[in-house]
């Protein structure tokens, strides 16, 4: 029997730059040890009082179906959040729960986007973003930015990509780079949005991690707000990956839209992970600081460890997760420099081309093990580097 093209197209059939995560969880199951620093996943598990919430909740009853875009409270608190941390009054009708921040960056683009329209992302890119787009029969293109720009996009070359397009996808905090969008960057691209009549697609997930400089959200800049589609999620800032819950703030009309896609596809979000949610949520910044202060601190050690050397160089890390890190000086590939790692030291990292052209050369880092043991693994890598950069 024919299965569907457009999800085969998904992933193009091809490599899907995930090898050498696959050949370390190979290792892990035959007994091997590996270390671990390819997927961001937080090294704790979700707070102990969160998961309290959720089974009182369970246990009052909150297991039938739930308000499908989101219950009030959980829509009103995300809504408050938003308002308070942007200043962009924000009402719970600009507020759709979704089961994680996956599904908003599928519903986002399914507001706004009809088959055959092209949506733009920015390269490297986060591993999903262009099979996420091509699941709904768009063209996903991509605007390459470079290491020599720190990874920044720069407004001519969005501008060279808008004509013609419906969408452009952005991501700061960074997954895969860990730069954040200066504000002179995100107004370039309200520029071009504005001149292009494009919508945007706000991924800002890493919101609660950042280490350098200020996160801006781009709805808040001047004429954004009706245009812009902000993606957020509980799994990065609260450690509730597996809870798969979310949101898309958006215009009323969006919403209301995006409404119907829920009631057709998910239905919903189980009503005692949004009471859980809400409880997190009403915790504030102290709980989201308890989640981000070992990423904080690692990136530290990480700027630590490369000092004095400069075979291995960071893109400086100013927020999320990860560090990227610049081994061209081995001579070496990201793909290749990963597979030979993994093969000598039994550490797996991710490599740069997993995440586009844009990061060829380098290897991306999850910052996601205790830091005797991160640093490590980072000292091993530099020396194998090393090892690789003097035999050139
Ligand atoms: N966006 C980015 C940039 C991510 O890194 C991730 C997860 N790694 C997501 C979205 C999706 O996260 P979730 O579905 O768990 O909210």
């Amino acid at each position: 029997m024919k299965l569907s093209n457009r999800l085969t197209n998904v992933t193009g059939g091809g490599s899907d730059g995930w090898d050498v995560f696959n050949r370390a969880r190979r290792m892990i199951n035959s007994g091997t040890p590996v270390t671990e620093l390819t997927i961001g996943e937080h090294d704790i598990r979700t707070h102990p009082d969160i998961l309290a919430a959720m089974d009182a909740a369970a246990r009052s009853g909150h297991t039938g179906y739930a308000e499908v875009p989101g219950t009030a409270r959980l829509r009103a608190t995300v809504a408050q959040r938003i308002s308070e941390r942007t200043g962009v009054p924000t009402t719970p009708d600009n507020i759709l729960i979704t089961p994680g921040g996956q599904a908003g960056l599928f519903a986002a683009h399914h507001a706004v986007c009809d088959q055959g329209d092209t949506a733009l992302y920015i390269d490297p890119y986060y591993a999903t973003y262009p099979g996420t787009i091509r699941a709904l029969g768009l063209t996903a293109k991509p605007i390459v930015t470079s290491p020599d720009t720190g990874f920044q996009p720069t407004k001519s070359a969005i501008e060279a990509a808008a004509d013609g397009a419906k969408s452009l996808l952005i991501n700061s905090p960074n997954n895969p780079t860990g730069i954040i969008y200066s504000r002179d960057v995100l107004t370039g691209i309200a520029e071009v949005c504005k001149a292009h009549d494009l919508w945007l697609i706000s991924d800002e997930v890493y919101d609660t991690q950042v280490w350098d400089g200020a996160h801006i959200s781009p709805r808040s800049l001047p004429g954004m707000s009706e245009r812009t589609l902000v993606v957020g999620s509980m799994s990065k800032s609260h450690a509730m990956t597996g809870s798969r819950v979310g949101w898309v703030c958006a215009p009323k009309e969006v919403i209301s839209h995006l409404i119907t896609l829920a009631i057709h596809t998910t239905y919903g979000v189980p009503g005692y992970i949004q009471d859980a949610a809400t409880f997190a949520l009403h915790q504030g910044e102290p709980m989201e600081e308890t989640v981000a202060a070992p990423f904080r601190r690692r990136r530290e050690l990480t700027m630590q460890a490369l000092a004095g050397q400069n075979v291995v160089r960071a893109v400086p890390a100013q927020g999320a997760m990860y560090v990227m890190l610049d081994i061209r000086a081995t001579g070496m590939g990201g793909e290749d420099f990963a597979n030979a790692l993994l093969d000598a030291e039994h550490i797996a990292v991710m490599p740069g081309e997993s995440f586009g052209r844009g990061a060829v050369g380098h290897v991306r880092v999850a910052m996601t093990i205790d830091d005797d043991r991160y640093l490590g693994a980072l000292h091993k890598l530099i020396n194998f580097a090393k090892a690789r950069a003097k035999a050139e």
